[in-house]
């Protein structure tokens, strides 16, 4: 069932929204982000003459009723960004919500309570997921965020929608997204994994080599990977554990021809600090007392270069510690690079935790053909996990 083609007239759908916005000790939302991409689905459903129960989780409550989690904070931005009025039930599942969803007009919107003041949201009861399921007749997901969660609202209730269940638009466009990346027979295609860890990325970059033509290693993980090859990273972030499967990748990679993109330097410094004078180093010649906080200008290059020439670009993790801004030339150069290959016409996604914090500081969000919402749920779609919130509605 597609979202596009579904026609809401008359119908209640039930929207599995990602509302855990960032509020203020006075309970405002302080980014609104989240609820804006809500809006196109919104506003599908209302412009076919359809009414909307919408329902989120806030925060982590300890699975009872709290205040300080209270979705009706986010009602006046939610009015404010819809410019209509919208019913609060203070309550997800009691009889005088779903008398209120039960005798909806075409053009409401009513918002729940949060869904995880009752702990059986985050066990997927069953039973909760089929109260839930009253308030609406068709029910449709677009909460990348929990997509990877096998909640009652993400998962378990589209069992009680057999025939009238499907993707929200945000949740649609993410899918397209990573399937176009991954399943594409556009190439070359490019996978840039950074940030801190290899361990924390290891499935990732098991399931990539698998697909892409190159993979550029940058960041804190890199070292590992150059250290198993005998070269001297003086202080630099390593994990001693993961030598061996460091070089069973690299090992890996020869087998399928996927060309893997080490650093060739880094800048280093003596203290992990910005304002620690800095010095570029080969890679493999960085002194004990220095680390490498960053790539360097050859590894720039050398990166810019592959990316520049690619098709398909998926981008997870920033090269090197960009929360320093002596250190953040790297991922900054990396960016641009993708920037760059995007106006050329190639296909970009940045997916998951700091490379989505590292584009939206260098303003380029807009530049690149797809940053995606969800941080976990794109991590385990990367690793080639089937997330339960997809499943569950394709699944017939
Ligand atoms: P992750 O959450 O694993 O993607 O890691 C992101 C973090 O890695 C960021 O906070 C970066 O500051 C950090 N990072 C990137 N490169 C380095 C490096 N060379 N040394 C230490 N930390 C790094």
């Amino acid at each position: 069932m597609n979202i596009k083609s579904y026609n809401f007239q008359n119908k209640r759908a039930l929207v599995r929204v990602d509302f855990n916005v960032p509020l203020d000790n006075k309970g405002q939302v302080t980014d609104d982000t989240r609820i804006k991409m809500s809006l196109p689905t919104i506003h599908k459903i209302l412009n076919d003459g359809g009414s909307i129960v919408l329902m989120s989780h806030l925060g982590r409550p300890k699975d009872e009723p709290n205040p300080q989690f209270s979705l009706s904070q986010t009602i006046p931005c939610l009015e404010k960004l819809l410019n209509k009025n919208v019913i609060f039930c203070n309550d997800c599942i009691d009889h005088k919500s779903i008398s209120v969803t039960q005798n909806l007009l075409p053009g409401q919107v009513v918002l729940l309570e949060n869904l995880r003041f009752y702990k059986e949201e985050k066990l997927g009861d069953k039973d909760f997921a089929y109260q839930l399921s009253k308030h609406g007749d068709v029910y449709v997901n677009d909460a990348f965020g929990t997509a990877h969660r096998a909640h009652a609202s993400t998962s378990v209730i589209a069992d009680f929608f057999p025939n009238h269940k499907m993707f929200g638009l945000l949740l649609q466009n993410e899918i397209i997204s990573v399937e176009k990346v991954l399943n594409s027979n556009q190439h070359p295609l490019t996978a840039i994994v950074g940030g801190a860890k290899v361990s924390s990325k290891i499935t990732i970059i098991l399931n990539l080599i698998e697909k892409v033509d190159h993979l550029i290693i940058g960041g804190g993980m890199a070292y590992t990977f150059i250290k198993a090859q005998n070269g001297s990273i003086g202080k630099s972030l390593v994990e001693d554990d993961f030598l061996s499967l460091a070089l069973e990748i690299l090992e890996k990679a020869k087998e399928k021809n996927v060309h893997i993109h080490l650093p060739v330097d880094a800048l280093c410094c003596e203290e992990f600090n910005n304002d620690s004078p800095t010095k570029t180093r080969d890679i493999n010649e960085i002194p004990n007392n220095e680390m490498g906080l960053d790539i360097g200008t050859e590894s720039i290059k050398l990166f810019s270069n592959v990316i520049e020439k690619s098709a398909l670009i998926l981008w997870n993790g920033p090269m090197g510690v960009f929360e320093m801004n002596n250190f953040q030339i790297g991922t900054l150069s990396i960016a641009n690079a993708i920037v760059k290959a995007t106006k050329n016409n190639a296909f970009s996604l940045i997916g998951g935790g700091d490379s989505i914090a590292a584009i939206n500081l260098f303003k380029l969000a807009d530049k690149v053909s797809h940053v995606s919402t969800g941080g976990g749920a794109m991590l385990e779609y990367l690793e080639g996990k089937e997330l339960p919130g997809i499943k569950s509605i394709k699944s017939s």
